[in-house]
């Protein structure tokens, strides 16, 4: 698609089509009050641009609505698999000093506890750390499992979740990540494995992916 600059006119008939399209040259002309050919190169320029269709005996017609399809079925196809990131955990006897000193080395704003099997018990965040530093308590003897906010309150999401599943969940409980769970059945039970974690941050690297492959075009 090439990128062009519209004006007044263009929007004019961008809006005629996409409302009454198809519809003729003439009769597009007719709606503007001027001749037929005072919109030629108007409606050359739109359809070289991607933006109008011309169809031979049928009329103009708008495809922004394909691009719209384009971008929508190039979200649907994103999986939390191929954006998450590195996840960082520690355990539920790790000291609430020791958790702070993880967030600021390993530069996270929340971090995911796993129990003595290595699952996930729990997930903690800077407020949960900050409520317990002005508490009172001696953050050195604290553990974070005592914090910390637990299974099965912790939301979780898989690599085949479609991304927009897994930004919904985040808008949803208000939260800033979820850590990426392979689930594993073990004597009765499910266990979850932590492959990931999947941040706001992840959702911002997709909107400017997308944004730049618009300025290309989506395919
Ligand atoms: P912040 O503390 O910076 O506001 P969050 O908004 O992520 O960070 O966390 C708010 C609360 O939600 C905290 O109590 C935290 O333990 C909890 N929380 C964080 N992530 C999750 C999650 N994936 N599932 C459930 N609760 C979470």
């Amino acid at each position: 698609m090439i990128n062009i600059e519209l004006k007044n006119r263009h929007y004019e008939i961008l809006e005629i089509v996409k409302t009454q399209g198809p519809i003729t040259s003439e009769h597009i002309a007719s709606l503007l009050n001027v001749t037929r050919s005072a919109i030629r190169a108007d409606l050359n320029l739109l359809t070289m641009s991607g933006m109008l269709e011309a169809k031979p005996k049928v009329g103009y017609m708008y495809i922004g609505s394909v691009e719209r399809q384009k971008i929508a079925d190039y979200l649907n196809a994103v999986r939390v698999g191929d954006l998450k990131s590195r996840p960082v955990a520690i355990t539920d006897t790790t000291s609430v000093y020791d958790a702070v000193v993880t967030m600021f080395l390993e530069d996270v704003g929340s971090i995911f506890i796993t129990n003595e099997a290595k699952y996930l018990s729990g997930v903690i965040s800077r407020k949960d750390l900050l409520k317990a530093a002005i508490g009172g308590s001696d953050i050195h003897q604290i553990p974070v499992g005592i914090i910390m906010t637990r299974m099965p309150n912790v939301v979780t999401v898989a690599p085949a979740d479609p991304v927009v599943e897994a930004a919904r969940k985040i808008m949803e409980h208000e939260i800033d990540a979820l850590p990426v769970v392979e689930e594993i059945f073990k004597d009765g039970q499910i266990l979850y494995r932590i492959v990931g974690r999947f941040s706001k941050t992840n959702i911002t690297k997709l909107f400017v992916d997308i944004g730049n492959k618009l300025g290309g075009g989506l395919d």
